[in-house]
This record gives structure tokens, C-alpha cells and sequence, in this order.
């Protein structure tokens, strides 16, 4: 079914200590391709002792890569981002069997996860200290940064490769050895990641990849290991309420990029037909299932009759398909239970007086697709108002004023990504100040960078990715008092 050009990258095992090992007991599981529920291949399903085994591996390696210079770290890594860019094809043809994205998305995928490697591979060699005037006259007073220790990272399927690379290239370029645990509906491509990881020369132990199926016994192990010094999760709020009480017991550092409810203002006075375009990106981007993707699309009431016009006809052109037809924009959605949510709100959306303007039917591509879809009159006693959709459903509220607009968007718990378009230039700064989120897009749909910081606020996560900022999450501060002097 894959036509790989390095049939290396096709790997089933797990890559502990520099070597791929299976279960102990032998056990594997099946990664099923969303498109048509095909076997893509049979995996090896690791519980909590070979996780261990793997944190053993990453703690016996520490010390060495910590104490390599960052130039010698960075010299791995920019080749480690050569391999990745070099297999870029058969890398996104990976996700999209496993994932089901359109493969375009899915090169684009190994583009943007590369740039994080490139990214800190630099600036891991950019870890400043400090000096501070010091106290006491005998005394001086230094500031050191050095990396936390063992990482463990539990990343989800929705981005399979960027988010693996987006977490563990800053603390490989921090000096932080690391064990990555792949969502098990997409292990492969993180597995492929470390046969490149090998290819570039990371020393054994430094980057090691535990596949599974039972999460939850993995993700203790993680937690609750002494060794692990950091733990690292993308996912949904509730996994990262469990996973912060597991991390308790040891005080783990945490950097949790959780759900997102992203809010989408237009304003009277926006350009209509950039808020469309950027509407369709944050919208629409991987069939509606990233977590910036706008989930309430909020429009003024001088507006709303237009946008919701030029929104239904761009949707309308949507090709739904196979991720493998280089002409899809929308693949399937992940599960049946993904596929079912979407429904489940747009029914009570139905049912509390909203009005399908286009989509809305069943698609015939296949058990797990969704017909892209829009939905106006929708009011804030919809389930979408609250919780994440994950599909490719936009929901249109009407609101009349500025803050009544604002105040729609802050009202949920969530606080990840918000967009707003206007033209206006002193409602661009009041808006942009007033929105409690951690990100947000003026006049844009697209947000994520490499070089920016990527995080939320509220019961979206704690800890920044990418950026200047994004390799402090892995970086202890020491200050050392010299007296005596
Ligand atoms: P999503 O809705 O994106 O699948 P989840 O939070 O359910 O979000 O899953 C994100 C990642 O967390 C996946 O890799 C999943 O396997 C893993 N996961 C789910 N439950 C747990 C758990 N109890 N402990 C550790 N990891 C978990």
C-alpha cells in the first residue's frame, strides 16, 4: 500500500537504547487507516515495564549528551532535520496512511515539525546565564541553566510528527534525553522518526520511542518514575488533570498543551473576504482536528447574513476524500467516537433551532468522513459552545457589539487559540488585549510557527512551544553563591 522510498522507515518495533525491540510478552497491536479501515501494520504494544526500561536507558544517557557542547548537540540535530526534510515524502505518505490527513497537509506536517529541530538545534547554543551584582563584599553571585533531566512525552494522533518534534527538539537541544510515547492510533510515524534519530547519530539511550496501546499503564510509568524529571503532554484537559495527579507524587515539571475552544470574531468592519480565508484555514485545517481550530465563529450582526453566504460557498467546493488523492482537502476523521461527537453536536445544534446552510448530510466517501458543514443561528445552549467539535462543522453566532463579542468568546474555561479580523486599528489592540487566550491571530487563521510561542492560559496548559521561549521549559536555574572571595 506504501510506496516508501526507504523502506527502513516502515518500522513496527519500539526503539529503546538504540536498538528496536518488541514486547516482552510479544504482544502487538494493529494501526488501522482511518480512510478504510485497513491493517497498515501490526505494532509492538509495550506496557509499563519496558517503559521503565526505556526511562533506565534515557537516565544512563544523560549525563553524556548533557555534558556535550551545544555545538555538538546541534550538529545531530541539523542532521537529524536534514533526513526528516530528505524523507519528507515517505514521511507525510506515514501519516496519512495512519492518520488519514490530506497528504499536502501532511508534507506541510513534516516541514513545520522539522523547523522545530532546526530551530532549537540553534538555539540550544544560545543558553545564557547570568551574573548578579552580588550582596556581600567577599561574594558573586552566577546564574547557570541546565537541562531538567529525563523527559517523557505523551503526544496525541492528530499531528503525529510535529508534535513529537515540537516537544523533545528543545530539550534534546537543552542537554534532556528523552522517552516519547506516540498516541497509539499513530506510533508509526514517531517510529520512523527515531530510525532517523539513529541515521543522525544520536547516542543510544538519548531518544528512545515506546509504542503501546494501554496508555494510561504507560503514562504511569511516566508520571510516577522517579527518573523522569519532566513530563511533557498534548491531549485533552481531563488526560492532563489525571496526568498532573500523577506527576504529583514526584513533583514533576509539567508543560500540558490541553484543549482549546478557539473563538473566531468578525467584525463590522473586517475585510469579509480575508475573515473567509482565514475562516477555512483555522476552520477546516486536518478535516476540523487541530487544536487552534476556530470552534465558534462569532460574527457581527452587520455582517452575518454575508459571511455566512461567502463561508457556504468556499465549504461547498470542498473535495472530501482519500488523504492519498492529492486533489482532497478533507480525509476522514480519526474513530467512529470522533465521528459521532461531531454529529452529536451538530444534532443539538439541530434540535435548539440552528439552521444547516450547508453540508449537514451523511458523506458517501466512507464510515468515518464528515460533510464539511455550516450552521448558522447557533446560540451559546449549544453543546458546541463548551466543548471542542474536532470536525469540520462551523458554527456561526450573531453578536452586536464589541464587548458582547469578547465577552462570548473569553466565556469558557478554555484559553488556548482566539482570531479576530477587523480593520480598525484601535479595536485591534482593545480586542487583542482583552481576549484571555495565549494566542491570538489578527487578520489571520494561521498561527503556528516555530519561532513563536505556542500555549495556552486557563485550562489549556501551562508551558510555552517553540521560540526563544519554548527551551526554558526544559532548562533548570542554578545560582551559585561563590564566597570567600
Ligand atoms: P485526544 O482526544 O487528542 O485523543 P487524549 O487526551 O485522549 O486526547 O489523548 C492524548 C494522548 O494521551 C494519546 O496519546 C492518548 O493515548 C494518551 N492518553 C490517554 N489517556 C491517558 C492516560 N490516562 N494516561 C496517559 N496517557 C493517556
Amino acid at each position: 500500500m506504501l510506496n516508501l522510498k526507504n523502506e527502513a522507515l516502515f518500522a513496527t518495533k519500539s526503539y529503546i537504547d538504540g536498538e528496536w525491540v518488541g514486547a516482552d510478552n510479544g504482544a502487538t497491536f494493529d494501526v488501522v487507516n482511518p480512510a478504510n479501515g485497513e491493517t497498515v501494520a501490526s505494532i509492538a504494544d509495550l506496557g509499563r515495564a519496558e517503559v521503565a526500561r526505556a526511562i533506565d536507558a534515557a537516565d544512563a544517557a544523560q549525563a553524556n549528551w548533557a555534558a556535550k557542547l551545544a555545538s555538538e548537540r546541534s550538529a545531530i540535530m541539523m542532521k537529524w532535520y536534514a533526513l526528516i526534510m530528505e524523507a519528507q515524502e515517505d514521511l507525510a505518505q506515514i501519516i496519512t496512511a495512519e492518520m488519514g490527513k490530506p497528504i499536502k497537509e501532511a508534507r506541510g506536517e513534516v516541514a513545520y515539525g522539522a523547523s522545530f529541530i532546526q530551530w532549537f538545534a540553534e538555539e540550544g547554543k544560545r543558553i545564557y546565564g547570568d551574573t548578579i551584582p552580588q550582596h556581600q563584599p567577599d561574594k558573586r553571585i552566577v546564574v547557570i541553566k541546565q537541562p531538567i533531566g529525563v523527559v517523557g512525552s505523551i503526544t496525541p494522533w492528530n499531528f503525529p510528527l510535529a508534535m513529537i518534534t515540537r516537544k523533545l527538539a528543545p530539550g534534546l537541544a537543552a542537554g534532556c534525553t528523552c522517552v516519547a510515547r506516540p498516541a497509539e492510533l499513530t506510533p508509526m510515524t514517531a517510529l520512523a522518526l527515531a530510525e532517523l534519530a539513529e541515521k543522525a547519530g544520536f547516542p543510544k539511550g538519548v531518544f528512545n520511542v515506546v509504542s503501546g496501546s494501554n496508555s494510561s499503564e504507560m503514562g504511569k510509568e511516566l508520571c510516577e518514575n522517579d527518573k523522569v524529571r519532566k513530563i511533557t503532554f498534548t491531549g485533552s484537559t481531563r488526560v492532563g488533570r489525571i496526568l498532573m495527579e500523577q506527576c504529583s507524587g514526584t513533583i514533576k515539571k509539567m508543560s500540558l498543551e490541553l484543549g482549546g475552544n478557539a473563538p473566531f470574531l468578525v467584525f463590522d468592519d473586517a475585510d469579509l473576504d480575508a475573515a473567509v480565508e482565514g475562516c477555512i484555514i483555522s476552520k477546516f485545517r486536518n478535516a476540523g482536528q487541530t487544536c487552534v481550530c476556530a470552534n465558534r465563529i462569532y460574527v457581527q450582526a452587520g455582517v452575518y447574513d454575508a459571511f455566512a453566504e461567502k463561508l457556504a460557498a468556499k465549504v461547498a467546493e470542498f473535495k472530501v476524500g482519500n488523504g492519498f488523492d492529492e486533489s482532497t482537502d478533507i480525509g476522514p476523521l480519526i474513530s467512529k467516537a470522533g465521528k459521532e461527537k461531531v454529529q452529536d453536536h451538530l444534532d443539538d445544534a439541530k434540535a435548539k433551532g440552528a439552521t444547516i446552510i450547508q453540508g449537514g448530510t451523511d458523506s458517501d466517501v466512507g464510515e468515518l468522513f464528515f460533510t464539511p458543514t455550516v450552521v448558522t443561528g447557533v446560540t451559546s445552549d449549544m453543546k458546541v459552545t463548551q466543548e471542542e467539535t474536532f470536525g469540520p462543522v462551523a458554527p456561526l453566532f450573531k453578536f452586536e457589539t464589541e464587548e458582547e463579542g469578547v465577552a462570548a468568546a473569553n466565556d469558557t474555561i478554555f484559553g488556548l487559540a482566539a482570531y479576530y479580523y477587523t480593520r480598525d486599528i484601535g479595536r485591534s489592540w482593545r480586542v487583542g488585549e482583552a481576549l484571555e487566550y495565549g494566542i491570538v491571530g489578527l487578520n489571520t487563521g494561521l498561527i503556528s510557527t516555530e519561532v513563536a510561542p505556542f500555549g495556552g492560559v486557563k485550562q489549556s496548559g501551562l508551558g510555552r512551544e517553540g521560540s526563544k521561549y519554548g527551551i526554558e521549559e526544559y532548562l533548570e536555574i542554578k545560582y551559585l553563591c561563590m564566597g570567600g572571595i
